[in-house]
């Protein structure tokens, strides 16, 4: 049914992720005559769309709406319109997912950073003590976005023995449940392999701290090429950004990396199912509370805290879930002075209520 307009394109786009689902969406802007295309770059009013008749630059005055988080950005499929001058995006077929980053305004508004992304690769490096919290809130955003995350342990050659290395993915893997957790080297070529395979089935980002290993697994990925342009970089010490303007790339071992300047930092925002999934093993000891809203401090009959006195969840892991959740509802509330007082109210009568139970627990033992 849709094949005949939408197929025609199909070779040019594969590469960038265009399939079945995407032709069918798009088959009511083939008919106007728009040309389908991805996003590989936004700036101010522009972006660089690559097409069927190679990459087109187009204004997209008609798809900027006042929601910050339905603005075109990196990883969109559009319909553009080729003929005139200039040339214009015309719609932005449905995301899949979106990666969001908290804005520091005052309007409760995050910014969109990605779009369409199949694989948040979350790379952790093993040249540093592990920071098991800080993989939770890379995997809490990647959650949130719609994407698979993927912890990539990169540095493996600092860490030679076996041993030790299956104790640290051991570790991650608890922190992480339902996610692949990859050993790498880029210096000895370990997990490489395995990683281009695992990426080729999709879009990806790369999100981890400054110094993971991001760049070193970017120019594995892509290639000796682009790796040749940023070493050239690294020599006068800052990114020409000029070289590379490309934030969307089709790798050549298949798929597609976008990575944008603004991503590999990213906040957490509004990620309230993500932390869920990150700590889905809390919630589930959580469902056997006696109290619907347990806080999981000191609530008579908490299924969480029984589970933390035999042995059986990790003090760790708890306080984690609960300085993610706290920073998530700030994150949420600096911008909506009213859910702020509400959450303030909810602090006052938990604590309240904690110490109520702690006397009374106390009392108990006298
Ligand atoms: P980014 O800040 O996350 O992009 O991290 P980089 O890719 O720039 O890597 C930070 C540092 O770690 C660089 O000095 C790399 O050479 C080094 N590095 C990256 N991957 C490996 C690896 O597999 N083994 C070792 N020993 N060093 C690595
Ligand atoms: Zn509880």
């Amino acid at each position: 049914m849709t094949s005949s307009s939408a197929s025609p394109v199909l070779p040019a786009l594969a590469p960038y992720g265009w399939d079945e689902a995407w032709a069918d969406a798009f088959v009511p802007y083939a008919a106007e005559g728009l040309l389908p295309g991805r996003v590989i770059r936004v700036d101010r009013g522009q972006c660089d769309v690559v097409t069927p008749s190679g990459v087109l630059r187009a204004d997209t005055a008609f798809v900027t709406p006042h929601d910050p988080l339905r603005v075109v950005c990196t990883g969109d499929w559009v319909a553009v319109e080729a003929g005139g001058n200039p040339r214009y995006v015309r719609a932005c077929l449905p995301r899949r997912t979106a990666f969001v980053r908290s804005t520091s305004s005052k309007r409760s508004e995050g910014q969109i950073l990605a779009a369409n992304v199949d694989h948040a690769i979350v790379a952790v490096s093993l040249a540093a003590e592990l920071d098991l919290g800080r993989v939770e809130r890379f995997l809490a955003l990647a959650w949130e976005s719609g994407a698979q995350p993927l912890v990539v342990l990169t540095k493996a050659d600092l860490v030679p023995d076996p041993v030790t290395r299956s104790h640290l993915v051991q570790d991650v893997e608890l922190s992480a449940p339902g996610v692949t957790v990859l050993l790498v080297s880029a210096v000895e070529g370990d997990g490489l392999d395995v990683l281009v395979s695992l990426v080729s089935g999709g879009t990806s980002v790369l999100l981890g701290q400054s110094g993971a290993g991001k760049s070193t697994l970017a120019n594995t990925l892509i290639g000796e090429d682009v790796m040749d342009v940023r070493a050239a970089r690294d020599v006068d010490g800052k990114g020409r950004h000029t070289t590379t303007t490309r934030n969307l790339l089709a790798l050549p071992g298949g798929g597609v990396l976008i990575d944008t300047p603004g991503l590999r930092g990213v906040g957490l925002y509004d990620a309230e199912s993500g932390v869920g999934q990150v700590f889905s093993e809390i919630e589930e000891l959580a469902e056997r509370c006696r109290f619907h809203d347990c806080a999981h401090t000191a609530e008579p009959g908490c299924a969480v805290l029984a589970a933390v006195d035999a042995g059986e969840l990790a003090v760790r892991r708890l306080e984690s879930y609960r300085k993610l959740i706290r920073e998530n509802q700030w994150i949420v509330a600096k911008t909506d002075a009213r859910l702020r007082a509400e959450i303030r109210r909810d602090w006052k009568r938990k604590g309240a209520e904690g110490r109520a139970a702690m006397e009374a627990k106390r009392g108990r033992r006298r």
